[in-house]
């Protein structure tokens, strides 16, 4: 028998490198007319590494001493911040200590007790003593990541990652596709965030977004009559790739939790690939009709 379009089209996402979970999947990928992007792992590669590591003066901490309670809060976590941070530790050649009491919050950070010290990572909260370092590090397009240790903040990692190296092509394949100028919805701060959506060719930034204000900016292209594809990778995009028309899933890095919520998963680690299955959903569905 002949496979009916959505079944082939399925098959061909699988050689896009695509996992597509369903025929109703499939068909809904090719009606969304706009897109909204997250950046950590989506838009960039999703291999931070650390680049500056500052103990606050007054800490008392050495570099090493910060990134080594640092990596060792970051350690149970998956998010690719966090990789960044237990890597740069290891390349140091420092021992990373056991911690207890771990707590993540998506969009914001970690906790942990290590040797007895309440140790948090995780976004900058304004007006810290952090804040000038914080600033100086952000205006060179870094991800700025502030270390509490037992409530005082006393130091700052500066992290960067590199763009994906189809984005921009990606960007503008997915605007073409849709005729609506796609969205960079993003946890991390203003600066870093704009820099990197101009090299994608991403004018429309909204940043220091929490989960569910990425899901109050899908709410929002609703709201405009546009049926949204989010394509996340994060704990922290779950709900956003729950709340979009669909959700499409980053996946060699991607988390257990968006991979689970999405509907489709890029398998192969290509961007390009999920304007590729919008273009395949849209020729099956013509084919079906
Ligand atoms: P994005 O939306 O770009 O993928 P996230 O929402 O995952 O970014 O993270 C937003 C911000 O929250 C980060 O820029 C960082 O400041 C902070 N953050 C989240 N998780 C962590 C973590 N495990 N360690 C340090 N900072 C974190
Ligand atoms: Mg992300």
């Amino acid at each position: 028998a002949t496979m009916p379009p959505l079944l082939s089209a399925i098959a061909n996402a699988g050689r896009h490198g695509v996992l597509v979970k369903s025929a109703v999947v499939m068909e809904r990928l090719g009606r969304i007319d706009a897109v909204a992007l997250d950046k950590t792992g989506t838009l960039t590669e999703g291999a931070p590494k650390v680049t500056d590591v500052r103990p606050l003066p007054g800490s008392g901490l050495t570099e090493r001493e910060l990134l080594r309670l640092a990596a060792a809060a970051e350690h149970p976590s998956e998010h690719p911040l966090a990789r960044a941070v237990v890597d740069a530790a290891r390349d140091r050649g420092l021992r990373v200590p056991a911690a207890d009491g771990f707590t993540s919050a998506p969009g914001v950070g970690v906790r942990a007790t290590v040797e007895g010290r309440a140790v948090a990572v995780g976004a900058p909260a304004a007006g810290r003593a952090a804040g000038p370092v914080v600033a100086e590090l952000e205006e060179r397009g870094r991800t700025a990541v502030v270390v509490e240790v037992d409530g005082v903040p006393a130091g700052v990692l500066g992290i960067a990652d590199r763009l994906r190296a189809d984005a921009a092509a990606t960007v503008a394949a997915l605007g073409a596709l849709t005729a609506t100028a796609p969205v960079l919805v993003t946890g991390d701060n203003p600066r870093a965030a704009a820099r990197l959506a101009a090299l994608a060719g991403i004018t429309d930034v909204r940043a220091g977004l929490l989960p569910e204000d990425k899901v109050a900016a899908v709410r929002e292209l609703e709201a405009a009559g546009h049926r949204v594809l989010v394509v996340g990778d994060g704990v922290n995009d779950a709900p956003a790739l729950a709340a979009a028309h669909t959700g499409v899933a980053m996946g060699r890095a991607g988390s257990d939790l968006a991979l689970e919520t999405a509907d489709a998963v890029v398998v192969r680690d290509e961007l390009a690939a999920v304007p590729a299955v919008v273009a395949l959903s849209r020729r099956a569905r013509r084919l079906v009709v």
